[in-house]
């Protein structure tokens, strides 16, 4: 086995093959890592913003696939969710890619609902800019640049922690 073999956690996709087949095939063949998850990233179809990063384990990465829906793994929560389930900001998927060597995942999503991907209420989970330079790095100040909220957090999650 090559050390691009995947793992017993590979779900319901295909067995991974050589290097060369991952990078140049045609097959999906996702690897997870030893805690069973890879990464996604959603970035906006329109705009090309990045929106959110989060976990998908095999059974969230299959579910989003069937159904055009964005699903993710909590780790801390130890289980799937789908993004918007409780407040309506669901991600609709326009195109999923995967790297070159499939252990991370690409989704270009609208966003319904109030169109916040963030559980803060803003529409992208980076809204905060760390400034670049040499300097003081234990007492960096962030810049906000996600502009307000789009809905009201409180309002919508009734006091249950969010991934
Ligand atoms: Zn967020």
């Amino acid at each position: 086995m090559s050390t691009a073999a995947g793992t017993a956690a590979s779900g319901p996709f295909a067995e991974r093959g050589s290097a060369h087949d991952i990078e140049e095939g045609a097959t999906f063949a996702p690897k997870f890592d030893d805690a069973g998850v890879l990464a996604a990233v959603a970035t906006d179809a329109d705009t090309g913003d990045v929106l959110m990063f989060a976990w998908m384990d095999a059974e969230a990465l299959a579910r989003t696939i069937e159904t055009g829906e964005a699903h993710f793994y909590s780790r801390s929560r130890g289980r799937q969710w789908k993004k918007g389930e409780e407040s309506g900001n669901i991600l609709e998927v326009v195109e999923m890619r995967t790297d070159c060597d499939q252990d991370s995942i690409w989704l270009k999503v609208r966003v319904a609902g109030a169109g916040a991907a963030c559980h803060t209420g803003r529409k992208s989970c980076f809204y905060r800019a760390v400034p670049i330079g040499p300097g003081n790095t234990a007492g960096l100040e962030m810049q906000s640049v996600g502009g307000a909220p789009l809905f009201d957090p409180a309002k919508v999650y009734t006091g249950k922690p969010q991934p």
